[in-house]
């Protein structure tokens, strides 16, 4: 399972980063993306990210709050790092009239910049919104046949809110809020009328931790580590098994990102024997590549990793 919102580059995880990644590994995590939030903690994402090759990758963009404190040249410095390998999405991007950390005007402005970078990119953007879904909605329809894919990470609106983003075609970001016996009562009715191809889950760590996680952990702090809590609670509300919910949330990151992620997929695609459900199985494959030999590397990769277990099925033997 993927988690698609990791805020790793949080001092709170100063001390101990790299027992973090490894402690989720532990748990069954098989990919996250570190969120970037402004220029400073976008690089740093990327950074990090390239200390775990194929197994983390990172967004870049500016968060709302920071909104306040962008000029041109921060655009640039996000463009250069939307190059980079590591960075699959333009993001933290949206509105937040929860807060308003900055003022209206500049969000909205700085929403829409980096709309115009990931269509110009043909990069998926990753999306916040705060109590700003009409005016959130009224900027970023335009921009939607321009982009990829679109991401509302962390959804806690209302019922209309959601209905417009599915409408939309939508990717919701689906966090540990729905496990608080309080706040969360409105997500765990909507999170069962989501279609198995528009769910993704987050931690959205170090924010955020399951409130229902017992033993009760020792620090307030959430981690990645957390993430099969959440989907088990979401397969839980939904009714399915969890390892359907598991299946969704791997493809789905995978087919809207840009680089290597796509290999495991092809090979689990290729591996199974049939797609688990007909919804899977519609789940569209844009190849997002732009480099020809990116898409050679992983079909190479695909075939070998059949090859291995063609040879294990044949020959019985422990896979290497
Ligand atoms: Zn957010």
């Amino acid at each position: 399972m993927i988690d698609i919102g990791v805020n790793l580059t949080s001092s709170r995880f100063d001390k101990d980063r790299d027992e973090v990644v490894a402690h989720a590994q532990q748990a069954g995590v098989s990919g996250m993306i570190f969120t970037g939030t402004n220029v400073e903690e976008s690089q740093a994402a990327a950074d990090l990210a390239a200390r775990y090759p194929g197994y983390a990758y990172a967004t870049a963009g500016v968060h709302p709050h920071d909104a306040k404190s962008v000029d041109p040249a921060n655009l640039t410095m996000i463009r250069q790092l939307a190059q980079r390998a590591e960075v699959v999405a333009i993001g933290e991007c949206g509105l937040d009239f929860n807060r308003d950390f900055s003022p209206r005007p500049q969000q909205e402005a700085v929403f829409e910049a980096q709309l115009a970078l990931a269509a110009e990119q043909s990069m998926p953007v990753f999306m916040h919104c705060r109590e700003a879904h009409d005016r959130w909605l009224a900027i970023l329809r335009p921009w939607l046949d321009k982009l990829p894919a679109a991401v509302l990470h962390c959804f806690t609106g209302e019922d209309q809110a959601l209905r417009d983003c599915l409408d939309a075609g939508l990717y919701i970001g689906v966090t540990g809020w729905l496990c608080d016996e309080r706040r969360g009562q409105q997500l765990q009715q909507q999170v069962s009328w989501l279609p198995d191809d528009r769910l993704m889950i987050e931690t959205d760590a170090p924010y955020l931790q399951p409130r229902d996680l017992r033993p009760r952990p020792k620090r307030s702090r959430n981690e990645p580590k957390y993430l099969p809590h959440i989907a088990q609670a979401v397969a839980q509300l939904r009714q399915q098994p969890v390892e359907q919910i598991i299946d969704c949330t791997i493809k789905i990151p995978s087919a809207v990102s840009r680089y290597s992620e796509g290999c495991i997929t092809i090979a689990r695609q290729y591996a199974a024997p049939k797609p688990r459900s007909a919804t899977l199985r519609r789940i569209p494959w844009p190849y997002p590549f732009k480099a020809p030999f990116l898409h050679d590397a992983c079909v190479v990769h695909a075939k070998l990793i059949l090859a291995a277990v063609w040879w294990q099925n044949i020959h019985s033997l422990p896979m290497i």
